[in-house]
């Protein structure tokens, strides 16, 4: 299964709540009228300049392990090593919004706006998490829908550049998916553009398969430990 995912922009209205936190606004109920206001401005922006898309392609672990080994550089012990041979389902992912908004955030910090390229930055973070949520619910439906799944089936992501997985890995996993397909490149030093995209695995199984602690090496280094959070939804 390989797949190209359209989706309209009011399918990842970002959620406000997430883009005040991550801009360190916790003024319940109401945030002050000037951060509306960047808010209101940046909404608009996304909704105007956003081209979301993605594509999914299913990957055998015997495929996935070439991938994954990228250019060697992975971490030792990591927790997509821990998990994937013991997946049922693996899929690599990407999806993006477009190369308009990206340019757009490049361009309001060139021209001195800090704080609007600030939100509108949070905006389209927030709003990039919602299209690969999207991916994420589509391979979700197809291995519902083909019967591969049971009540206890669960997915996760995992992205080259985080919890061990080397940000080269990139290049293994863009010659296996072709994200060019939706107009997505790789830089030499393995970053996408448009900045404004995602790619990684999702890896889906039963639950039990997907905890771990939150105790590798380089998860001191780590300031969110999202994976806690992300794992506790899994219930
Ligand atoms: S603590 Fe951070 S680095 Fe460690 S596994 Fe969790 S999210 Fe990844």
């Amino acid at each position: 299964m390989r797949e190209i995912i359209h989706c309209s922009i009011k399918d990842i209205k970002p959620d406000v709540d997430i883009i005040l936190k991550s801009q360190g606004v916790f003024t319940p109920p109401e945030p002050p009228e000037k951060i509306n206001a960047l808010l209101d401005m940046s909404m608009d922006l996304f909704g105007k300049l956003s081209i979301p898309m993605g594509i999914i392609s299913e990957i055998s672990i015997s495929e996935f392990e070439v991938v994954y080994s990228g250019e060697g550089q992975n971490e030792k012990n990591t927790p997509v090593n821990e998990i994937f041979r013991r997946a049922d389902n693996l899929a690599l992912f990407t999806a993006t919004l477009g190369e308009g908004i990206s340019r757009e955030i490049n361009e309001l910090f060139k021209l001195n706006e800090f704080a609007l390229g600030c939100m509108l930055d949070s905006v389209a973070s927030e709003g990039i998490e919602k299209v690969a949520e999207i991916a994420q619910n589509h391979f979700s439906e197809y291995l519902s829908k083909s019967g591969q799944t049971t009540p206890s089936t669960r997915i996760m992501r995992y992205s080259p550049g985080y919890c061990g997985w080397h940000i080269s890995g990139q290049k293994k996993l863009f010659e296996f998916l072709h994200p060019e397909d939706i107009a997505i490149s790789l830089t030499d030093s393995f970053l996408m553009q448009p900045l404004k995209s995602v790619s990684g695995v999702m890896i889906a199984g039963p639950k039990e398969i997907h905890h771990f602690e939150d105790n590798f090496p380089f998860c001191s280094k780590c300031s969110g430990h999202t994976c806690r959070e992300r794992i506790k939804s899994l219930r």
